[in-house]
């Protein structure tokens, strides 16, 4: 059997892949098994933050693997308590609950708020807002979570205790009325729902709510993060500080690591016992992310700024593109024909892009070069004005 036969015959289909094999890759280029290239705009979804394969990872997580690849989280190890230090002195949060996976960071960052209410207004406060097509993840708990219906049919009873309000102060203000409310929980751009960032009026209300009740901010910075929107992450777009933010996908790199940052408020709300994992702050996995996180620096982030006008310059207005959201490199596309026929045309012309919802998503590496990003830019704006 090949990978194709092998794959639809033991893989769980829960994934509608697109007919290509990749068989290696190199910064932003990939290729499939007959040897053909694309330029890859997903980055695995924002996860290959320096891309494939990239020189100066591979080094720091070889020689982490030459030491040792695993302990437990009975014994100290530097890499991870290293990690929380950078990650704390670049947010000024205060502490770091490592996990392995975006569901996980925010699965954290939901025990910290309900210990956190619970301790401070009493065990009825355990309401988390969040918002309507937003993306939390596929844990019950975090598809509670996730403001979008679909997701949660066949999977009932989900965790309870959460609420979903549109991104408006007049929405929300009218849902923490009603509600005892732990937390309200947001992507400054909700990624998955559409590539859709917050209004700043939305923004300062949530934030004087938040102030006036002591309702604790948890920003999902999942897929926003580790200098995707051009920031270090997408909150500091928009001039306030969460008491959590969430990490995961581009913090590692491409290896599994997820990030709960706790500030000030929460600090204190874990006491030995109350969370745990077992794979939680892998020493490969960290050393991978402090490469990563030491080369997101002003440089890097300016760059990201000038591709992302690039992007936006290029295809606003572009024949078949009815709009174009997001930040940094953070982009969805309202496209005239569906998206997944786009994406299906990319393919056939050496381009991998990504959808959200009915929009086609470009996620490419931080550090894709500029003659490679405008390549792919020229390929995209064709499929899109062709009629087919
Ligand atoms: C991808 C994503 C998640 C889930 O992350 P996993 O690593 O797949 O569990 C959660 N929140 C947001 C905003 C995401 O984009």
């Amino acid at each position: 059997m090949n990978v194709f036969e092998l794959d639809r015959n033991y893989i769980a289909p829960t994934y509608a892949r697109y007919p290509i094999n990749i068989v290696k890759g190199k910064g932003s280029l990939v290729w499939d098994d007959s040897g053909k290239e694309y330029i890859d705009l997903g980055s695995g979804i924002a996860v290959n933050s320096f891309g494939v394969s990239d020189d100066e990872w591979v080094k720091a997580v070889t020689r982490q693997l030459n030491a040792f690849q695993h302990t437990s989280n009975l014994y100290y190890t530097e890499p991870c308590a290293l990690l929380a230090y950078k990650l704390c002195e670049r947010t000024g949060m205060k502490k770091v609950f490592f996990s392995n996976s975006g569901a996980e960071a925010n699965e954290c960052a939901v025990k910290a708020a309900r210990k956190y209410a619970c301790d401070k207004k009493g065990k009825d406060y355990y309401t988390v807002i969040t918002l309507k097509n937003s993306f939390h993840g596929r844990t019950l708990t975090t598809l509670a979570a996730t403001g979008q219906d679909a997701f949660h049919e066949h999977f009932k009873p989900l965790t309870g205790g959460f609420v979903h309000c549109e991104p408006t102060a007049e929405d929300l203000l009218k849902t923490a009325g009603e509600h005892k409310v732990a937390a309200v929980m947001f992507e400054t751009v909700r990624g998955e729902g559409g590539v859709l960032p917050l209004d700043r009026s939305f923004t300062e209300a949530m934030v004087k709510l938040a102030k006036e009740n002591d309702i604790l901010l948890i920003a999902d910075e999942v897929q926003t993060g580790n200098g995707r929107s051009g920031e270090l992450f997408s909150y500091m777009n928009y001039g306030f500080t969460p008491d959590i933010v969430t990490t995961a996908k581009g913090l590692g790199g491409g290896l599994p690591i997820g990030a709960t940052m706790l500030g000030e408020k929460v600090a204190g709300v874990f006491t030995p016992g109350l969370n745990g994992s077992t794979f939680g702050g892998n020493p490969v996995c960290c050393a991978g992310a402090i490469n990563i996180l030491d080369r997101i620096d002003d440089a890097l982030l300016a760059s990201v700024r000038e591709k992302s006008e690039f992007v936006f310059g290029s295809l606003r207005g572009a024949a078949g593109i009815e709009s174009v959201t997001g930040l940094g490199l953070m982009i969805g596309i309202k496209t005239e024909k569906p998206a997944r026929q786009i994406v299906t045309e990319c393919i056939e012309n050496g381009v991998l892009v990504l959808t959200a919802k009915d929009k086609v998503r470009l996620l490419p590496a931080l550090n894709i070069p500029f003659e490679q990003l405008k390549q792919a830019i020229e390929i995209l704006k064709k499929v899109c004005a062709e009629v087919k």
